[in-house]
């Protein structure tokens, strides 16, 4: 953690600011050493140079706290207002999303996970044309990406001139710092929640969340509370999941309430078998009539991470753009192209709001 962080930081359960209390320093930042809260005592961890400000099932707090002989119950262990099926939520997130970034930690950073193949160059493609933003909107601008799992958007911003903040929920965060370090760029890596997050108010000039805010289980909430990290005429940029067709959407519910049953191992085989189905259909030319059904991905990681899921919320334009309103957010650009949900398949919205009130 650098320490010019801390000024951007507060307390995620009280929006106090932190004292910092470092144990160990090297030339990229704190090493290790904790944060603690100055209004409510809380202390969260720093290891492996991030911030840990998220409650003790998230991370390795055992052994933290028996290196550094700090007390287990000075750390947070539950988000005080989190209602039980948020926590759950997170604690399946965490077990999910947190392995498949470990199973997936190089996707988009190398092409040498064969059938996923999926390079920097297709890393910054995306970044453009799901987020919506480029070198003209966020160089030399201060950036949160939030939720950036093994942090290869990150990466993209880094190259479009950005000086990114990357957090993640899961320990995907220690995957993208260990993948940026590998880079020229200095990774500023946090491990947050959207949801409750260590940020103050009207801190960063961009903001983005991709593929990240309908795995929350409150989509709309996550928007608002990362509204309230920016500056005021400061960009926010949202990938989410779009609503698709109602025999679509049913297909979909019933499917998920089996997969997200399944164990991790169990997830892994039904990924494989429905790739190696969803080739057959690609082979077939049969792939956008059965898209209209059940969701295929022609990347296999696209199908784990669909079905690995507890939660995805789908949202319309117009629930986004309602949202965007009522927090003092003018759309600034979107990707709508206007259809209803009956003429869709599988879609995603990307939308760009600016902070004018
Ligand atoms: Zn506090």
């Amino acid at each position: 953690m650098l320490t010019s962080l801390l000024e951007c930081m507060c307390c995620p359960v009280c929006k106090s600011d932190l004292l910092l209390k470092t144990f160990e320093k090297t030339p990229l930042g704190v090493r290790e050493g904790i944060l603690v809260c100055k209004h409510c005592n809380i202390v969260y961890p720093i290891s492996n140079f991030i911030p840990r400000m998220v409650p003790t099932s998230l991370y390795d707090s055992v052994t933290f706290c028996n290196t550094h002989s700090i007390k287990a119950e000075a750390l947070l262990h539950n988000w005080p207002d989190c209602p039980q099926d948020i926590s759950s939520i997170q604690s399946q997130t965490q077990n999910n999303f947190g392995h498949e970034w470990e199973h997936y930690a190089s996707l988009g950073w190398t092409s040498s996970t064969g059938e996923d193949a999926s390079d920097l160059q297709e890393s910054m493609m995306w970044f453009k044309e799901k987020l919506l933003l480029d070198s003209s909107d966020i160089a030399g601008k201060l950036l949160l990406d939030a939720g950036c799992g093994n942090g290869r958007f990150s990466y993209a911003a880094f190259e479009l001139g950005a000086n990114v903040v990357s957090m993640d929920l899961t320990r995907a965060a220690d995957v993208a710092q260990n993948n940026i370090f590998q880079t020229k760029n200095i990774p500023q890596v946090v491990q947050g929640d959207i949801l409750h997050l260590p940020f103050k108010t009207g801190v960063f000039d961009i903001i983005f969340t991709l593929g990240v805010i309908q795995h929350t289980g409150k989509a709309l909430q996550a928007v608002r509370t990362l509204a309230d990290a920016l500056k005021k005429e400061g960009l926010l940029s949202v990938r989410t999941y779009r609503r698709g067709n109602q025999r679509l959407e049913d297909n979909d519910a019933a499917i998920r309430a089996v997969t997200t049953q399944f164990s991790l191992q169990e997830l892994h085989e039904f990924s494989d078998l429905l790739h190696g189905l969803t080739r057959f259909i690609m082979k077939k030319g049969l792939f956008g009539a059965v898209a209209r059904h059940i969701n295929i991905f022609p990347k296999r990681y696209d199908i784990f991470d669909w079905y690995a899921a507890p939660v995805a919320e789908k949202l319309t334009y117009r629930e986004m753009r309602d949202t965007f309103a009522s927090i003092g957010l003018t759309t600034f650009r979107d990707s709508d192209d206007d259809t209803t949900p009956e003429d869709r398949t599988f879609g995603a919205i990307s939308i760009v709001g600016q902070k004018t009130s």
